[in-house]
């Protein structure tokens, strides 16, 4: 099992220890702390309000979204989105709804409530149509609700898997979905932007859209209080999960839409259903409910220690990630391809809090 490094897959959490022998920042005379210094995060296992565990619904081949019959009915499929779910959901949802919509008259259902339903469900609303909500498990027991809630597409798909049809489907719904983000941002969903500090081979991070990310830049070690040689920075936007789900849910429910817990085992059970326009949005369910065996599970386990205010960075690194939320501060995680058990486990959790322990324990300087 590895420590996850959100930008690259490094199978060592140890490369931290030892720190590296760079010029500190100690704060001056004056008593003002010199600029690139930063409060740390107090890690210790004491800290620790809960553990989690997740399933990410992962496709080598990427995403899936595209329409297909059902007897009588239009269905279109849109799942798959592995460590990526949060970041691109608005923009295949806006991609699943322009395909489903086209000439389509009368009521809607979609199935499944987490991320990539709730914003489905909004889009199909939104374009005057009534909707039903149908899934098995509603917030706060959805995958979604795990999510660190990084805007970054990360684990979603193998290069070597893709198509270019794919890829050009990912940039759109990247751009679209970006885009929605921002106009989100504030306390109602639990939307903000955070300068993000990331451990890089020297490089900077890629730049996936004209816009993001923005304020790409490497930094001096001066910049930063990091034990790291090479670190670059960006902003980007930060989801307090659980939050953004349940004003999702309401705002469903506020514009007239229905919610039905329900479980579909087959096909045959969703032909049944009144709507002639049906969406599926069932995540890693749509393995066993259409047989989509390049659907794998991956897990993600995550620390959550209580809340520290003060913190108003993030930081992905070969030490594994850390997001600061108002409910807490998360400390990822894993990426565990095809294993089934959501259930945190102990050695991997104090794993990552002792790659944490030592990213925070070697700042050269505190603000
Ligand atoms: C530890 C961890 C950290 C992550 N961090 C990030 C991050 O920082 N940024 C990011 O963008 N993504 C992140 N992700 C990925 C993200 O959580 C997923 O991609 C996303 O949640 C997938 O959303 P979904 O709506 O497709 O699936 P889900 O949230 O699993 O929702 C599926 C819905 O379908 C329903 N359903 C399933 N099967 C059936 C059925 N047969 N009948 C009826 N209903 C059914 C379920 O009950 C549920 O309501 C992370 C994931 C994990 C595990």
């Amino acid at each position: 099992m590895q420590i996850l490094d959100r930008r690259r897959f490094v199978a060592t959490a140890g490369l931290l220890a030892g720190g590296l022998a760079l010029p500190g920042c100690a704060t001056t005379g004056t008593g003002r702390t010199q600029a690139g210094c930063l409060p740390p995060v107090d890690v210790s296992a004491n800290r620790i309000i809960r553990t989690v565990a997740g399933l990410r619904p992962y496709r080598a081949a990427g995403f899936v979204v595209r329409a297909e019959l059902l007897g009588d009915k239009r269905l279109v499929h849109n799942y798959g989105h592995g460590g990526a779910g949060i970041t691109l959901s608005w923009g295949t949802s806006k991609l699943a709804a322009e395909l489903g919509l086209r000439g389509h008259r009368g009521p809607v259902a979609v199935i499944g409530c987490g991320v990539v339903g709730l914003t489905t469900a909004r889009l199909i609303q939104e374009a005057g149509f009534p909707v039903t909500l149908y899934a098995k498990a509603l917030p706060p027991d959805t995958t979604s609700n795990i999510a660190g809630g990084q805007w970054h597409p990360f684990g979603h798909f193998r290069e070597s898997e893709v198509t270019p049809e794919w890829r050009a489907q990912f940039l759109t719904a990247a751009e679209y979905s970006w885009r929605r983000f921002q106009i989100m941002v504030g306390e109602d969903y639990g939307i903000r932007w955070l300068p993000t500090y990331s451990q890089t081979s020297g490089g900077l991070e890629a730049q996936l859209l004209p816009t993001f990310p923005p304020r790409n830049r490497l930094l001096r070690p001066r910049e930063h209080p990091f034990p790291i040689e090479t670190l670059s920075s960006y902003d980007t936007l930060y989801v307090e999960t659980g939050r953004f789900l349940r004003q999702m849910l309401r705002d469903v429910q506020m514009a007239s839409g229905r919610v039905e817990v329900r479980s579909f085992d087959t096909p045959a059970d969703i032909a049944a259903l009144p709507e002639r326009l049906v969406f599926n949005c069932t995540g890693l369910g749509s393995r066993s409910l259409f047989g989509d065996t390049g659907l794998e599970p991956v897990r993600g386990q995550l620390a959550i220690l209580l809340p520290q205010p003060e913190i108003r960075y993030a930081f992905t690194g070969e030490a594994g990630y850390m997001f600061p939320r108002p409910d807490g501060i998360v400390l990822g995680g894993t990426f565990e391809r095809g294993v089934w058990d959501a259930a945190p486990q102990p050695d991997a959790i104090a794993r990552i809090i002792a790659s944490h322990q030592r990213l925070f324990a070697g700042f050269r300087c505190t603000a």
